[in-house]
């Protein structure tokens, strides 16, 4: 019996029917390493109210176990439990609560609702029906006051009821490490799940982790930066550190992988060869 660790697979609503049935195949290969759950993103400001809805319900018939993601977006109380009504009734069993950010451009009334209000909604409305995930930042979110400052939210997001957190990607181990560890120190004894972006582009990569707040070390940097137009020499050798990253945090005791899939098959799949994962056929 093979005792690794879950795996689950992130992917983003499609804004076409063409790339609905690209998804379809993507999952029906990733599906072959049995992941415990798919999770689908939720557009800032409840932009992909609609895409994020139909893509949970393509991969629930395709026999998936679906975690919506799920902020306030543009959402009061009440809408957010609707939404929460319709996962209900289509049999979904799990969600990532996030606050989100608002979209570029959007100001006036639009409110960001931090992710340990959402969870105590989520409860008190739903009860214990879902699992809950939420999101967690090994490097320490951008905004955050300090990094006991942001432990003590997401601590509090546990509080409220949460069951186990995802983190942001990162590229050091160590940070990861050093972070479940200050955790373990405040309290926080749930599951903390590493996420794993796949590296196939450095200047996307680059400009999404400027955003997020994740850091590429510069070693990192400068070797990505090396491959220039050579995007075969670039994605074998992003395997091979990625894959490197997975062995050691398994090896430190990660409690599963949450791979950033960007709608991709190969990367996720090539890393999970990799790490020797055992795949049906
Ligand atoms: P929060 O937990 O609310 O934290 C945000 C900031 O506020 C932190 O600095 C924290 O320290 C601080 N804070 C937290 N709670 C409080 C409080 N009650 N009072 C004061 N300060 C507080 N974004 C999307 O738009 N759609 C997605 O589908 C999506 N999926 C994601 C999945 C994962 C696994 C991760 C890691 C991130 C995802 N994001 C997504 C990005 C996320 O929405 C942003 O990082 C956002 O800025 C913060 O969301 P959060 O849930 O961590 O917020």
């Amino acid at each position: 019996m093979d005792a690794r660790p879950p795996l689950s697979f992130e992917f983003f609503p499609p804004k076409t029917p063409e790339g609905m049935a690209r998804l379809r195949e993507v999952r029906t290969v990733l599906a072959a390493f049995a992941p415990e759950f798919c999770s689908v993103t939720y557009g800032a400001g409840g932009s992909t109210r609609e895409p994020t809805l139909a893509t949970v319900l393509m991969l629930h018939d395709a026999g998936a176990s679906v975690a919506p993601h799920l902020s306030f977006g543009g959402d009061d109380a009440k809408g957010v439990e609707r939404l929460l009504d319709s996962y209900r009734a289509a049999g979904i069993r799990r969600l990532v609560a996030l606050r989100g950010d608002l979209p570029s451009g959007v100001g006036g009334s639009a409110q960001l609702v931090h992710a340990n209000e959402l969870v105590a909604l989520i409860r008190r409305h739903s009860g214990d029906h879902f699992q809950i995930h939420v999101a967690a930042y090994p490097e320490i979110h951008p905004e955050a006051r300090s990094y006991a400052d942001d432990i003590h939210w997401l601590g509090q997001k546990f509080a409220a009821g949460a069951d186990a957190a995802i983190t942001q990607y990162f590229y050091s181990a160590d940070s990861y490490f050093y972070f479940v560890d200050a955790c373990r120190a405040a309290g926080i004894d749930r599951p903390i799940v590493p996420g794993i972006m796949p590296i196939t582009n450095h200047e996307s990569l680059v400009r999404f982790s400027a955003r997020c707040g994740a850091e590429i070390p510069r070693w990192l940097q400068y070797r990505l930066a090396g491959w220039g137009d050579d995007l075969e020499g670039l994605r074998a050798f992003g395997i091979e550190v990625v894959a490197r990253l997975g062995e050691r945090l398994l090896a430190g005791g990660a409690p599963g992988l949450h791979f950033y899939t960007l709608n991709q098959a190969e990367a996720t799949a090539a890393i999970l060869r990799a790490l020797g994962w055992p795949e049906s056929a």
